[in-house]
């Protein structure tokens, strides 16, 4: 069985809107998808309701990707396996809700210094009623050409040191895995090597995640050295930590796809092991 646990619609900063990710997902021979979208859970009840009425042979995950904070750095923490409306989560999502658009407005009054006007807006519209991320604020720069790419985008203006860049205003890796589990979910703490730490302060956030009981961390993503897998692998089995893996799929390009190379290196505990789905699979 095929399972992706990490992937992005519209909803939040994806291109796809839910139901066209389902079918392509079904295409890339997917059997499990997670849709986990940065804050919120609007991409759902349509992927769901896209399953049912195609019958599609696809096992859905409700998912989400929490932005946290962490030593002023951001962290996200995917929640799997929960109830989108549990009221303690439909809180935390409010509360985030607020926290992008205060930091757009931020970024954006930021952006005004290097003569770059109407980012705010411009992202807003692009994001429609999806919360505003970076990507949002990236696409429109280069839409209107302050930017070849968003690549260049984030390296020239929205990354730390640079002028539109915003500390992290995001709730405690704590309070998002309690939130997770009170949702019914698992934690998974996502893409570790992907925040620019030493080893020394990955074993930090490793510690810190472990003693706020979070469940899991993502192992395995397509674009990755086989040394790096196998790294992480051995952090998460050091740490007792489950093992997960995800595409992260924005919009499909040339070296990423849904569900491509996701596979677990041995002597991990795979996430879904208990999963009612694997046990039929
Ligand atoms: P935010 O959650 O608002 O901080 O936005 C982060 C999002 O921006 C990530 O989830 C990615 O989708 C995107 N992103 C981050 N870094 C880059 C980059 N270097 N190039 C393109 N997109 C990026
Ligand atoms: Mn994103
Ligand atoms: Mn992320
Ligand atoms: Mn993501």
């Amino acid at each position: 069985m095929l399972f992706d646990l990490h992937s992005h619609t519209s909803a939040s900063d994806g291109h796809l809107t839910s139901d066209l990710l389902v079918k392509r997902a079904v295409a890339c021979r997917v059997d499990v998808l997670a849709i986990t979208d940065h804050d919120t859970i609007d991409g759902l009840a349509l992927a769901k309701q896209t399953i049912e009425n195609e019958s599609l042979p696809l096992h859905l995950i409700y998912g989400i990707e929490l932005s946290t904070k962490w030593e002023n750095k951001d962290i996200h923490i995917v929640g799997l396996n929960i109830d989108p409306y549990c009221d303690d989560l439909t809180l935390l999502i409010q509360e985030q809700a607020l926290r992008r658009d205060e930091r757009a407005q931020l970024m954006s009054q930021r952006l005004e210094k290097a003569n770059i006007i109407g980012a705010y807006c411009g992202a807003k519209a692009l994001a429609a009623n999806a919360p505003i991320t970076r990507a949002h604020i990236a696409r429109w720069m280069v839409e209107n050409h302050y930017a070849n790419d968003m690549q260049n985008v984030f390296k020239n203006y929205l990354t730390r040191g640079k002028t539109g860049y915003v500390p992290p205003n995001w709730c405690s890796i704590e309070h998002a895995v309690n939130v997770i589990h009170r949702a019914g979910g698992q934690a998974v703490l996502a893409h570790p090597a992907s925040y620019q730490l030493t080893m020394k302060w990955i074993k930090r956030l490793l510690h810190c995640f472990v003693d706020a009981k979070g469940d899991a961390m993502e192992i395995a993503q397509p674009q990755q050295s086989p040394n790096e897998r196998r790294q992480l692998a051995d952090l998460a089995i050091s740490f007792g930590l489950l093992g997960s893996q995800g595409s992260d799929f924005h919009y499909a390009t040339s070296w990423l796809e849904l569900g491509r190379n996701l596979y677990l290196p041995k002597g991990c505990l795979e996430i879904w092991h208990d999963w009612e789905i694997a046990k039929r699979g």
